[in-house]
């Protein structure tokens, strides 16, 4: 696809690279910050301490995960790929739905993505990356009834032959063709 990429698109894109160096800033700095606290939580008895150093780290590494595949559909939006706009679509629901649940705080990460939906589904949007504009898949029956209709029999000798052939293939003689008339 060749298409210009709408306007809104690089502004989402670069929004969302911003937002996710400054998440992947953030789960380093929770990996690093376990080995500066690392020492005071010595006293706090063994299981408590190996529990709550693993869920720092895990909160840490899941974070870093995320920027990273943020940054990965990013680059998806970017290039015009279809996955890149499903993933987007499906990081925005899951985005708004964490706005839901963190209500009244998460309003505006709600009206956020709200926006970001709306504008994936805006129909210039879509076309960008290759959507709406292709023509419905054709069911069992219409492909059979096209193929039926795309046969055509030589009047001379009755052979079946495709409605692109403009000779006989049995008898070589002149195909006429019924959907000229
Ligand atoms: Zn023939």
């Amino acid at each position: 696809m060749q298409k210009m990429r709408p306007l809104g698109v690089t502004i989402l894109v670069i929004l969302e690279i911003l937002s996710s160096m400054l998440f992947l800033l953030g789960g380093v700095g929770l990996m690093l910050l376990d080995n500066f606290i690392e020492p005071q939580i010595l006293d706090i008895p063994e299981l408590q301490y190996l529990t709550e150093l693993g869920i720092i780290q895990l909160i840490g590494l899941i974070v870093i995960i995320l920027s990273l595949s943020s940054l990965v559909v990013s680059w998806g939006l970017w290039t015009g790929r279809r996955w890149g706009w499903t993933l987007s679509l499906i990081f925005a629901i899951l985005g708004g739905l964490s706005g839901i649940i963190s209500l009244p705080i998460g309003i505006g990460n709600l009206v956020l993505n709200i926006f970001i939906i709306w504008y994936l589904l805006e129909p210039h949007v879509k076309a960008f990356y290759g959507f709406g504009f292709k023509p419905q898949p054709k069911s069992q029956s219409e492909l059979l009834s096209s193929s039926i209709s795309s046969m055509v029999y030589c009047t001379r000798c009755g052979a079946k032959n495709s409605i692109d052939d403009n000779f006989c293939r049995r008898c070589g003689a002149l195909l006429k063709k019924a959907n000229n008339s």
